[in-house]
Parts: C-alpha cells; structure tokens; sequence
C-alpha cells in the first residue's frame, strides 16, 4: 500500500505484470484486514501513511499469529540509517528506498518469495519429520558416540516407562546388560574414530530394562549418521508379540491336543534329561506304561467321540499323580500313557501305579461289554533302574511294557512291576537280551 495514489497504481500495475496476484489497502487498518483475510506470500509496505503508519501496521501484523510469518517489505523515502534500522527491528525482511525504481522493486520482490518458498519446504520437511517420528509405531533413540540418549521418541518411552525427555542424557548402557551395553560403545568408538567406515549395525534382538526393573524383549536397529558429531539412530521394534506366539507354539509342540497332557515327543526329551541327572546322582528311575482295556470294544460300543472323552478322563486321572517336578504324564499314543517317576524307587512307583489304576477304577466310567469290569480299567506295567553308561532308555522301555503285557494276561485291571535293586536290573536286562 501506498499513501501516493499514483504511486500506488504504477506499483499495482508492475506486480499483475508479474503475475502476483495483488490486493492493494489504502489505509494501516485496510492493511490488517486483508492480510488477515487473503494471507498473502508478502506485504510491500509505505512507512509514511495517514492514520497508522507502516511501522505500526507492521508490528500489528508480527503480533498476530496469523500474519506473523507474512514476510514485510517496507518501501519510503526516508533513508536514513536509524528508519532502516528500525525497519529491520519491527521484523521486515527489506527496505526499498524511495523513489522506487520498478526494476529493483521487481528483483527484491521476486527474492524474497523466492527465500519464502524455500524456507516453507524446509519447515515443511521438519514438520512432516516431526510428525513421523511423534507417530511412529517403533521406539527412536538418537545416541551420542559415548553412549549417552540425546533424544527418544515417544513411542520408545512409552516402550521403555519413561515420561518426556526423562530418558535424554542418560547412558545407554543404563537400558542394556553389560556385555551388550559394551560391544554397542565398542562399535560406537570404532565408528566415532573413523566416520568414513560407517556401517549399520544392523537388528540383533536385545533385552531391555523397562523403567519399572522388568525386561522388554525388543529388536534393536542401530544406524549411524554424521551430523556435525558422529551419532547413531536406534530403532526399537517390540517383539513381545511374536516371543509370546513363538512361546505359545513351543508349549503347543509339546502337548498332546486331546488330552492336553504331554505328548511323546516332550516325554522323550524329559526323560532323556532325567537319565543324565539319574546316572549322576545314582537315584533310580521308574517307568510306569499304562495301556486301557479292551479300548476298542470301547470304542465299537459307545462311539469315537465316548472313546475321545473317556481318553480325556484317563490322561486328568494319570496326570493328577504326577506331582514333582521330576514326574511327567504323557500320552504316548492310541490309548497308551506313560509316567516318570524320577528319584523314585520300584516300591514307591508300584505304590504310585496301583493308586492310578484303584483311581481310574473309582472314575467308574461304564464299560458295558468289557470283560474285566463293569467300569472302563487299565493295565500297567513299571519298570524301575538305575542308569549306568551301557543302558539306555530303551531298555526302559521294553521292560515296563513287558511288564504291562503281563499285568493284560493277568487278567487287566492290574498294576506288575520289575523288581527293585539288583534284581530288578538283572531282570530288566534278562527281559530285553530275550
Ligand atoms: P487291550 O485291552 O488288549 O489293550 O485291548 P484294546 O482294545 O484296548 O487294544 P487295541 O490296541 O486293539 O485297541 C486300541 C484302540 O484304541 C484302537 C483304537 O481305535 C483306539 N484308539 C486309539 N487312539 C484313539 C483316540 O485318539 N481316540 C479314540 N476314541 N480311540 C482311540
Ligand atoms: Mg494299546
Ligand atoms: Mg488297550
């Protein structure tokens, strides 16, 4: 705007040349308004006008959020050094001296929206940056070469239990086990020696202490980057999820679907555990083999799925005793279930296997066509030994079932056992050389 209403014309006329778009105010006030209403890219503003003048109108528009960031050009007559200077105080971004020579206006003009429009990309950059980093799903930790957190990201203190800025300053190694926390300083110092070697080092899975002492299970990203120092990004990637699925998975591999005891394969694995610990300790070892009567006349009588459930009320009836951590019920297959007893002797575990079989008995679960029993019954067979280097599971094995076998041509509903002692191994060891 322009006090001068010819001046005002010919400045008007030269920036539609241009191609501006131009809102022309004749007054301080009119100023406001427009700037307010239209926000224009710049303001080319005369010092010297009647009512408010140009320093005034300026310092309104840079009090105001809305028109703050509006870049001023002042242009007057008055060119003395002091007018320019507080020109340039009140927040202008130019002073043209009058009278204007139109070439000048136009390259000043086109500068500073030029200037404009770079410096609105980068705060738009930061910005969007910003934005990201305030929303993203993974933690972000910026570390300086000695191990000290010069900033994280909100997710990462949400991960981590820590408020706003809490975690910046400290050392990294304050979130890390020690070994760990010193092979990243190790690499931090490498790097910091010698930049041009940067190389990421790449995601490992690291446990983190969480504010309240317990430990978060996350995947650690590391990148460095030079910014006038050497630093390093971090990016945390919670892996809770997948360590409780992979959890979940492993536990599911080790159970038997139906029965929901364990299933062979976790049986093979403790037992094999429990005859090392056997053979150092010199403790024995029983095997109890459990096999259901008549089972498929069970099943041809009353139904798979009868046969399902009742298979279900076995493996809880046989688990219930397996009360040690050294014990394990497993179903082994088909209707067949096995028991450890580990630092059990033979006695103990032929006590133990004939209160199964009274307990399956006293479930009373009807058998209509069995033979033995009015009640669904089960054979079973106990084997006890005390490992040494030349035996193996095996023959574990073959001496409970044989042992079951005879507890069936009994007559079912029984519980036979290999001796105990010496005898028992001279026995087990008969049985299978036979
Ligand atoms: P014995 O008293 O000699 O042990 O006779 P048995 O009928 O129990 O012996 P056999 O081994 O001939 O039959 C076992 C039956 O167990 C055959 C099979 O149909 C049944 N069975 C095996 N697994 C399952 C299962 O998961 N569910 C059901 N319902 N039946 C099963
Ligand atoms: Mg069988
Ligand atoms: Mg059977």
């Amino acid at each position: 705007m322009d006090d001068a209403p010819e001046n005002l014309s010919a400045l008007r006329k030269l920036m539609v040349q241009q191609g501006y778009q131009t809102f022309v105010a004749t007054s301080g006030e009119r100023a406001l308004k427009i700037a307010r209403r239209v926000h224009p890219d710049l303001i080319l503003l005369d010092v010297m006008m009647p009512g408010m003048d140009g320093f005034e109108t300026c310092r309104q528009l840079k009090s105001h959020v809305a028109t703050q960031g509006i870049p001023v050009i002042f242009m007057s007559a008055r060119t003395e050094t002091e007018d320019v200077v507080a020109g340039f105080d009140i927040g202008a971004v130019d002073y043209i001296s009058k009278p204007l020579r139109m070439a000048e206006v136009c390259a000043r003009v086109r500068t500073q929206l030029h200037i404009r429009s770079k410096s609105e990309t980068q705060e738009e950059q930061a910005e969007r940056l910003r934005t990201i980093v305030n929303n993203m799903a993974e933690g972000l930790l910026i570390i300086e070469a000695d191990g000290r957190i010069q900033f994280t990201n909100p997710a990462c203190d949400k991960y981590l239990g820590y408020q706003e800025n809490e975690l910046a300053g400290r050392a990294i190694s304050e979130l890390l086990n020690p070994l760990v926390a010193q092979e990243y300083l190790d690499y931090f110092e490498r790097y910091a020696a010698a930049p041009e070697t940067a190389h990421s080092h790449g995601t490992r899975e690291v446990i983190i202490r969480h504010r309240n002492g317990s430990s978060v299970c996350m995947d650690l990203t590391l990148t460095p980057m030079y910014l006038r120092q050497p630093l390093f990004i971090g990016l945390l990637h919670d892996i809770t999820h997948h360590k409780q699925s992979e959890d979940a998975l492993q536990r599911a591999a080790m159970v038997d679907p139906l029965t929901k005891i364990a299933n062979r394969r976790h049986f093979d694995t403790f037992l094999e555990k429990e005859w090392q610990r056997s053979m150092r300790s010199g403790l024995p070892l029983s095997l109890v083999v459990l096999d259901v009567d008549h089972f498929k006349l069970y099943n041809d009588t009353l139904g798979h799925p009868a046969g399902d459930a009742c298979l279900q009320q076995v493996a809880q009836a046989i688990a219930s005793h397996a009360l040690r951590p050294t014990d394990l019920a497993a179903r082994y297959g088909g209707e067949e279930f096995v028991l450890l007893f580990a630092e059990t002797d033979g006695d103990s575990a032929y006590l133990l296997a004939e209160s199964i079989r009274a307990h399956v008995e006293s479930l009373q679960i009807p058998h209509p066509r069995s033979t033995t029993s009015a009640w669904l019954t089960v054979s079973i067979g106990v084997a006890t030994i005390k490992p040494h280097q030349l035996d193996n599971t095996e023959s574990l094995f073959v001496a409970a079932d044989r042992a079951m076998y005879v507890a069936k041509e009994g007559g079912r509903n029984q519980v036979q056992a290999t001796q105990t002692g010496s005898a028992a191994m001279e026995a087990v060891k008969a049985l299978v050389m036979r």
